[in-house]
C-alpha cells in the first residue's frame, strides 16, 4: 500500500521530466548507500516517519529516517530504486527493525526533491533551488544508533 502512494505521488511529479521518457520507481532494500551500482546516481536524504513495534505495538517517531534512492536512465526509461531506513523499538530486547511510516506530505516533498535531482542527474539540467524542507515531527525518544539502520550504516544525521 506504501509502495502505491509513493508511485502515485512520483508520476505526478516525474510529469516535469522530459516528455515521452517512462520513469519507474522500485521499493528495494538492498540498494548500498555510497555504493550505486556504475552508471547509477545516488541520491541520500532524510526524513521524518512513525513506527511501530510489531512485539510490542509502542509507536515512536523520528526525524532522522534516512532514505537512499539511486537512479539510473537508459534510452528513455528510467529507473530508481528507494531504500527506506529501518528503526527498532527500543523497549524490546529482539524487536526487528520496523519500515518507516512516511506521511502523505513527506513523501510529496521527498518526491519533489528527488525529481530535481534526476533532472541534474540524468538530463544534465542545472540544480534548481534547494531541497525542501520536511515536515517535522514531535520526538519524545532519544535516537539510539544501535536501533537505526541508518546510524548502522554510517549515513544517519543523527551523527
Ligand atoms: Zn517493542
Ligand atoms: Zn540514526
Amino acid at each position: 500500500m506504501a509502495l502505491a502512494r509513493w508511485k502515485s505521488t512520483f508520476k505526478r511529479e516525474a510529469d516535469g521530466l522530459p516528455c515521452g521518457d517512462t520513469w519507474n520507481l522500485e521499493f528495494n532494500s538492498s540498494i548500498s548507500p555510497r555504493r550505486p551500482q556504475p552508471g547509477w546516481k545516488e541520491y541520500v536524504t532524510q526524513t521524518t516517519a512513525r513506527f511501530s513495534c510489531s512485539l510490542c505495538g509502542k509507536r515512536w517517531s523520528s526525524n532522522n529516517v534516512m532514505v537512499v534512492f539511486h537512479m539510473h536512465r537508459k534510452g528513455r526509461t528510467g529507473t530508481v530504486k528507494v531504500s527506506r531506513f529501518r528503526q527498532k523499538c527500543q523497549k524490546c530486547r529482539h524487536a526487528p527493525m520496523e519500515d518507516p511510516s512516511i506521511n502523505k506530505t513527506n513523501i510529496c516533498i521527498l518526491m519533489k526533491n528527488l525529481v530535481k535531482k534526476i533532472k541534474n542527474n540524468c538530463y544534465n539540467a542545472a540544480l534548481q533551488g534547494r531541497e525542501s524542507p520536511y515536515n517535522k515531527l514531535l520526538v519524545t525518544s532519544r535516537h539510539m544508533p544501535a536501533h537505526c539502520e541508518g546510524c548502522i550504516e554510517g549515513i544517519c544525521t543523527n551523527n
